[in-house]
Formats: C-alpha cells, structure tokens, sequence
C-alpha cells in the first residue's frame, strides 16, 4: 500500500524547515573556519539556540568574519559570560504577565504572546530568557486571554508578538483575527514580526487578505537592523504587504560593531523608506543575560542621533528609547 500523502508544506515552512540549525553548517556556507567557534561558543547553542534560512545566509558577505548579518546570529563564547546588571528578566515582564499569552503594561495596548519560536535567533534577543513555556498562549487557553481582552474596555489596540506570531499558519491566524474583530472596543491590530525581512517568502496572498478583511486597523512593525538586510526579495514583501494598505514601521535595536555607526543608520533608514517603511523605534539593548557584548553606551547613542537628525528629514529619524520595568511608555532618550 503507498504511503498516505503527507500534509504539504507551504513553501515558507519548507524553507524553514531547511533553514541551518547548526553553525558549522552556515559557516561551511560562507566559507569561513570553524575556529570561530569555540566549545563554549556551542555550549551557548544549548542555553539559546541556532536557527538562520538560507534566505538570511544568502545576504550575509562569504569570507567576512565581521561581517554585520553574520555578527547577529553567529552564536559567541561571550554569551556565557555573566555581566553585573545583565538578568534573565531585566524589563520585569514577568509581572506584566496578566493571564496566559497577555502581557499588559502599558495603557490601551496588550501583546499577545502566541509564538515561542522565531524565524532565525538573534544572539541579541531580549526575549532569550522569557519563560514561554509557562506564558505563551496555547490553543486551549484562548479564551482565557480574549476574555481578559473583552472584560477590559480601556484596550484598543492588540499586538500580536511572540517569539514570531506570523511562524502561526495561515488558518490559526486568520481564526484568532476573526475572533479579536469581534471585540468592539479594538480599533487596531499590530503585528510585531521579524520575518518580513527573514523569511520574505512567508508575505503571501493569504495572510494579507485576512488582515486586509479585519474590522481592525493593521499595523505591521518589522525588525531590521542593518540595510544589507533589505534585499529585492525583501523589497517585493514589504511592496505587498503596503498593496494590501497595511501601514509598515520598522523597530531597530542598536547594536555595537553591527549597527552603530552614523552612516549605517542613516542607510537603514533610507532604504527602509524607498521600501515602503516609516522608521519607529531605535532600541537601546535591553539588559539582557549573555547580550552585553552587544551594548552601545547611551552617550554613544546620543551622538549617533544627532547625527541622523543633522542628516536625515525628521520623519526617517527613529526615537531613540529605553524599555524599562515600571513606566507608562518606552523612555525617550534625549
Ligand atoms: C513595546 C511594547 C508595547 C507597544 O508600545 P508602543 O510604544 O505602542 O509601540 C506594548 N506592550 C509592551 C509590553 C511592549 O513592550
Ligand atoms: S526575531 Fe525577535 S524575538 Fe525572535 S530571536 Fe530575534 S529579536 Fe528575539
């Protein structure tokens, strides 16, 4: 008897699925030596893991140890390093955590925490510690959390964020829009996702008419931090979600040796623009566990600033801003 067809994958879980899980693997790709990595280096894989498409690796320069893309997602022995005011939960999320899958701490706004998984693991990542196995929402808790939506009428916006909520199918999402449309009190439905610029080939059709036919205002915020992250590929995404009338911000997370020079950043912003992409938020590292070799001090952050605002039209300068524990709103840093 012939094997019963497996359920295809769309070409976008297929590429994911193919996507390097180990680094030897990506530095083979670009033709650099294994001895960048240490022992301790794959120890730091167990702690957080590896994951980059092919996607990525294409756009990260072969026989360039430094090079910007690759710094990112190359896991390093520094990660295993304890630094003094680095913790596992240095923005107190924790507390904010008012139900299963809903993080609530400011005003109006609720994330909905519906993916433990991303696309590709940034070695930056704030959410490197975050306990998703206790906070994520499951399938079966649901209810729960849009009952905390529906019972709280000051709640206007939902932001779907994760880990990455656009690694949920098609269906999923499109039943969990449906459901929040029926919330009167929403006006606007955010999504907070890197994979527009990683996994290009997941921006289809499909997922865009269901936000497209919401009730809800969307808003999609993507995660870049470098301009050779915004290849054509990428380019003909982000021109599709904007076909579809979706407003597009990017958020960017300052980030030494990868991001922190004046020019770099006023390219980021420029060719996010030409893509169709209004520059939001420029992070300061949150202090993350293992991510401090990634910091830039804020005096460096502030002359960088001063630089775009002296080079750029105010509408592509980024707000500088801090996420901190217990404030209404992400502080600017000015
Ligand atoms: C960043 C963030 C938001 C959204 O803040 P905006 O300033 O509206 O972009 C909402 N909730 C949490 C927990 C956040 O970290
Ligand atoms: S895509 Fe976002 S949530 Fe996922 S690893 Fe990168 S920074 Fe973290």
């Amino acid at each position: 008897m012939p094997n019963k067809p497996k359920q295809s994958l769309q070409p976008w879980q297929q590429a994911l699925a193919n996507a390097y899980t180990c680094p030897q693997d990506l530095l083979d790709f670009l033709s650099l030596p294994h001895t960048l990595l240490s022992q301790q280096t794959l120890e730091a894989t167990r702690k957080f893991p590896f994951l980059v498409p092919h996607s990525y690796a294409v756009r990260i320069n072969k026989g360039n140890p430094r090079d910007p893309l690759l710094l990112q997602v190359l896991p390093s022995n520094q990660e295993m390093q304890l630094t003094p005011g680095y913790s596992d939960d240095p923005l107190q999320e924790q507390q904010a955590i008012k139900t299963r899958g809903i993080l609530h701490k400011y005003q109006g706004r609720v994330l909905l925490i519906i993916s433990s998984g991303c696309a590709i693991y940034c070695r930056y990542c704030f959410r490197r510690e975050f306990p998703y196995a206790e906070a994520q929402l499951t399938r079966f808790q649901e209810e729960t959390a849009l009952n905390y939506i529906r019972d709280d009428t000051s709640i206007t916006e939902v932001i779907l964020s994760g880990g990455d909520p656009l690694l949920l199918s098609d269906s999923r999402l499109d039943r969990l829009i449906t459901k929040l449309g029926n919330i009167t009190h929403l006006k606007r439905l955010r999504i907070h996702s890197r994979i527009p610029i990683i996994l290009p080939s997941r921006i289809q059709p499909s997922l865009l008419h269901c936000l497209q036919q919401s009730r809800l205002t969307p808003v999609i915020v993507v995660h870049s931090n470098h301009p050779a992250e915004i290849n054509q590929e990428v380019r003909t995404a982000l021109a599709q979600i904007k076909t579809f009338g979706i407003a597009l911000l990017n958020q960017a997370v300052l980030l030494k040796d990868i991001n922190d020079q004046a020019e770099i950043l006023t390219e980021l912003s420029e060719v996010l623009f030409d893509a169709g992409v209004i520059p939001y938020y420029l992070h300061l590292l949150d202090k993350t566990t293992g991510t401090a070799h990634f910091d830039v001090t804020e005096d460096q952050a502030l002359t960088l600033m001063e630089s775009l605002r002296t080079t750029l039209p105010g509408y592509l300068v980024p707000k500088l801003v801090r996420e901190t524990a217990n404030a209404a709103y992400k502080l600017p840093i000015a």
